[in-house]
């Protein structure tokens, strides 16, 4: 699969499998990716894709010179393929071309050198279809020397690619292309070659040959100028799309009018709906004015009702404190009473028994005054209990 040439090197990568390096310089002219842009642009976002045609020149590089892009079996946005055809005429027309100028060996020989596709307002980098159609045709070289180049129409970018494992690697086409006489006479050999064929099988089957920068000499040999055809196309195009984007100014200062009517009749509906709320707002403050009143006459009474009960509670606390004062007084007093009393009681009751016995002792009646005594001393709780009797009462 892979070629054996001594120009690859091999590295050994950790899991000992070999791989490629490609350091083959590329060229690529601005004038390739100018043309396929121009082509590829009015397609919009659908893809397209094409083949490169080259050689490699004496410092080893390769140089894409030419290409073409052939009628797309598919073509989505994000997706492009060509019948493999296109790869044997192409082949076919080189060997046809590589004859020109005979066997001189300075003449670089003609070769399919690259593939060319769009990536229309998605940017420059190689999917993961990308990366396997690039291997693909590396494989299919004999000494690896394959090219990427991708488009963007939309956003006008271009990326050169020279290794499929670094799909975010790229340069950009630049410059222009100085050939020798004989290798230009081999390009223009293949370019009139592709035109037999598309005289053959049709505008559709070939829509759009790269000349590069042999365009001149291309087209001075009576042959169409796609890329001129292509700009008119693109300058229809831009025509038409000015129409619809005059039709679109229109249908917006349409719309415009239409909309400045529903301004009015929203400011119509503004006002009535202010005016509605205006009358609600008017009979909520009316309300509220009332609820206020309300709430302060509450308040005013309630007031009046505290003032009372304070004043209550005040005449409350000064009659308690008084009947407080009063039954302190009435105990006071009673106290000193029963006090008083038990003192007279106990004076008189003790100067009556002393009395008593003196004058029983002065008759000499010792036993009787004796009697007299312990019969005192014995009737003591019954003199007591006879308190009552002196009117002292709780
Ligand atoms: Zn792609």
């Amino acid at each position: 699969m892979m070629s054996k040439s001594s120009k690859l090197k091999h590295k050994k990568t950790r899991k000992g499998r070999k791989t490629h390096e490609f350091l083959f310089d590329t060229i690529v002219p601005s004038s390739i990716v100018e043309q396929a842009k121009a082509f590829t642009a009015p397609r919009g976002r659908l893809e397209m894709g094409g083949l490169l045609i080259g050689h490699v020149d004496e410092e080893g590089r390769n140089v894409c010179a030419i290409g073409f892009f052939p009628e797309q079996i598919e073509a989505t946005p994000g997706y492009c393929e060509f019948d493999g055809k296109w790869m044997a005429i192409s082949a076919n027309a080189i060997s046809h071309a590589n004859k020109v100028g005979g066997d001189d060996k300075k003449i670089p020989n003609l070769r399919v050198i690259g593939w060319i596709h769009t990536h229309p307002d998605i940017g420059i980098f190689l999917s993961g279809i990308d990366v396997k159609t690039f291997k693909q045709n590396i494989s299919y070289t004999k000494d690896g020397r394959f090219v990427a180049v991708v488009v963007d129409p939309l956003r006008e970018e271009n990326g050169v690619f020279q290794d499929p494992n670094k799909p975010n690697k790229f340069s950009a086409a630049t410059g222009s292309l100085k050939l020798p006489e004989g290798l230009k006479e081999r390009y223009l050999s293949f370019l009139a070659n592709m035109e037999d064929v598309r005289n053959k099988q049709g505008k559709g089957a070939l829509p759009f040959i790269i000349p590069g920068d042999l365009r001149s000499e291309h087209t001075a040999r009576g042959f169409n100028d796609d890329y001129t055809e292509t700009y008119f196309l693109g300058f229809h195009q831009i025509k038409k799309e000015f129409h619809q984007f005059q039709e679109r100014i229109s249908k917006m200062a349409m719309s415009n009018i239409e909309n400045n009517n529903d301004i009015r009749n929203v400011g119509k509906q503004q006002k009535n709906f202010e005016s509605s709320v205006n009358d609600k707002f008017q009979y909520l403050n009316e309300e509220v004015q009332k609820i206020t009143n309300d709430i302060s006459l509450l308040y005013s009474m309630v007031e009046k009702l505290k003032e009372e009960n304070s004043l209550a509670l005040k005449q409350h606390a000064e009659a308690t404190a008084a009947a407080a004062k009063a039954a302190e007084a009435a105990r006071f007093k009673r106290g000193q009473r029963a006090q008083e009393t038990q003192q007279s009681f106990i004076y008189w009751g003790g100067l009556n028994l002393i009395n008593q016995i003196n004058h029983l002792l002065s008759q000499g009646l010792v036993h009787d005054a004796q009697k007299v005594l312990s019969s005192f001393l014995f009737h003591m709780p019954e003199n007591q209990r006879g308190d009552k009797q002196l009117g002292v009462t709780e």
